[in-house]
C-alpha cells in the first residue's frame, strides 16, 4: 500500500527487510533520536514500545523526521536509528520513558454569517 510519507523504496519486499519497532524491542534496542541541527547535538533514547504506542508499527525509515526537537522545534533534522546499547554504555544511560498519552480537547472555531 503506498504511503504518502514514505518517499524511499516502496517495494514491499524491500520494505519488509527494514527493521521495525517490534524488531528493535525483540533485540533489546533503543530508539535513538538525534537533532543534528542543534549544537551540540541532542540525543535521546526511547523504548521502542513507547514509540509503538504512539505511532503504531513503523520501520526505522518511516520514523525519520517524525520527532520534534524540544530545543529548536525542528523536525527535519531529526535522525532516528535503532541502537544496541551494551556494557559500559548502559550504565547511567538516560532514556525518555512514556509517562502517559494525554488526549487534549482543542476547540476549532470559525466565523459564520447569519
Ligand atoms: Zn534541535
Amino acid at each position: 500500500m503506498p504511503d504518502v510519507e514514505w518517499k524511499g523504496s516502496a517495494h514491499p519486499y524491500r520494505e519488509n527487510q527494514i527493521p521495525k519497532l517490534t524488531d528493535a524491542e525483540t533485540l533489546g534496542q533503543f530508539v535513538k533520536v538525534t537533532c543534528t541541527w542543534c549544537s551540540p547535538k541532542i540525543t535521546r533514547y526511547y523504548r521502542p514500545m513507547d514509540i509503538y504506542k504512539i505511532v503504531g508499527q513503523q520501520h526505522v525509515l518511516k520514523l525519520q523526521r517524525r520527532f520534534r526537537c524540544e530545543k529548536c522545534g525542528r523536525k527535519d533534522y531529526m535522525e532516528v536509528a535503532f541502537k544496541t546499547v551494551m556494557g559500559e554504555e548502559i550504565k547511567g544511560l538516560v532514556i525518555r520513558e512514556l509517562v502517559e498519552i494525554r488526549m487534549v480537547k482543542r476547540p476549532i472555531w470559525r466565523d459564520k454569517k447569519l
